[in-house]
């Protein structure tokens, strides 16, 4: 493992401007005397996209943690809010690839009961012993895996990184429920740094099962386009379940069910608010064993 200190850990909220959790966590470290306990590190409180936050959308123009590929960063013609917003928060937090922060952690929140989902982009022996030390402290911990050359997320600016994903809570909504084990996974990801930066992490676990995300399945639609019918009851709030070959996963409006048809795997985001724009039902993913180490 990489033995140098992680010296600036970015705490950022609000990537999504409904995603209010975020947001008023930050607020609440901001708030609290003591804010977050005492690190050897700096922690930087960061909001990404307060523009989209006060109109309580999404985004304005893009999907922001879809816009930070080196290609688009370069790329100063690149019009509308979020790609403005992308250059500034580059320069801020940035520049990807020698950032001034070392580690990013980026909160999210997802309409779907997935509980909380780590999502990374690598899986080194560094964010592999991370999540691992989460999942091993905090119950229906799951993590992902999206890998891409050149990835669009923010966090991606930093070279240690990882998305904390929680729900289900509703686009524009505080829980309190959500609220608290986003708290309670930040402060186990803040607690492993320190320990990592002391060399004084405790011994991890053999291997870790991570879902690694592979395809998209997109909402029936009709010659027009639009939606001809919905996600199936059958798979509602099933995330992180395995979903087998001939089940029914779209209920159609002529009441007919559509069938899956390919390979068993497991789906997580069913039915996410967030992606109804894209057209996009679930995620599919398969699961494999991360030796640790
Ligand atoms: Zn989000």
């Amino acid at each position: 493992m990489r033995q140098e200190k992680v010296g600036h850990v970015t705490l950022v909220g609000g990537t999504h401007g409904n995603e209010y959790t975020g947001i008023y966590l930050l607020d609440k470290y901001r708030k609290q005397s003591g804010g977050l306990g005492n690190y050897n590190f700096d922690v930087d409180l960061y909001e990404a996209n307060l523009r989209a936050f006060e109109a309580n959308r999404r985004y304005l123009d893009r999907d922001l943690n879809r816009s930070f590929k080196l290609a688009d960063l370069d790329n100063e013609q690149l019009e509308g809010y979020e790609n403005r917003r992308a250059r500034e928060i580059n320069q801020a937090l940035g520049p990807k690839g020698d950032s001034k922060t070392d580690m990013i952690i980026d909160l999210h929140t997802s309409t779907a009961p997935m509980g909380v989902n780590l999502v990374l982009t690598k899986t080194d022996t560094f964010h592999l012993m991370l999540v691992d030390y989460v999942q091993q402290r905090m119950d229906n911990v799951n993590v992902t895996l999206e890998e891409m050359p050149d990835h669009h997320f923010l966090m991606s600016i930093a070279p240690r990184h990882v998305l904390v994903e929680v729900g289900a809570v509703a686009q524009g909504q505080l829980r309190q429920d959500v609220f608290d084990k986003t708290d309670m996974a930040v402060r186990l990801i803040l607690d492993f740094i320190e320990q990592y930066n002391q060399h004084k992490l405790p011994q991890p676990s053999e291997s870790i099962d991570i879902f690694k995300y592979f395809d998209f399945a997109y909402l029936p639609l009709d010659e027009t386009g639009d939606i001809a019918g919905m996600v199936h009851k059958n798979i509602q709030d099933r995330d992180f379940t395995l979903l087998r070959n001939g089940e029914p996963i779209f209920k159609l409006l002529n009441g007919d069910n559509v069938e899956h048809e390919g390979e068993d795997c497991y789906i997580s985001f069913v039915n996410e608010a967030a992606y109804y724009d894209e057209k996009k039902a679930f995620a599919m993913s398969r699961k494999k064993v991360f030796h640790i180490g």
